[in-house]
């Protein structure tokens, strides 16, 4: 999609540093860190949120997101690691393409800001 900076991100057209792709996903670390390790798990195809990519694509894209999740978190190498789906305004998205976020390398507090 035009002016998405994921589309772009995962076009090639913005660099960014790449820690898995697939057919369906790409993980990148995200520019501006949280943690001392902060990747961003993104669907290739573009919807702008968790809810938007369910009704269109149903739950196969859904699993798989949270599975390569669970997978990079795993591989950051702690004792644990934090998903988060940040959803629309009150969720406080900041980028319209859904990504799920994954914290690991200090300890977690809750709740969240
Ligand atoms: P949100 O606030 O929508 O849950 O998360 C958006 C995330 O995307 C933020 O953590 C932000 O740092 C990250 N981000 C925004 N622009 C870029 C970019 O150009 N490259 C990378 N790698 N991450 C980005
Ligand atoms: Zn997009």
């Amino acid at each position: 999609m035009e002016d998405c900076i994921f589309c772009k991100i995962i076009a090639g057209e913005i660099p960014a540093e790449e820690i898995y792709r697939d057919d369906t996903v790409v993980a990148i670390a995200d520019v501006n860190p949280q943690a001392p390790k902060h990747a961003l798990v993104i669907p290739r195809a573009h919807d702008a949120t968790i809810g938007d990519m369910v009704k269109r694509d149903g739950e196969a894209l859904a699993g798989h997101l949270v599975a390569v999740a669970t997978k990079v978190g795993g591989n950051f190498g702690g004792s644990g690691y934090r998903l988060v789906v940040n959803t629309g305004v009150e969720g406080g998205q900041t980028v319209d393409h859904v990504h799920v976020h994954v914290l690991a390398g200090r300890q977690m507090t809750w709740p969240p800001g």
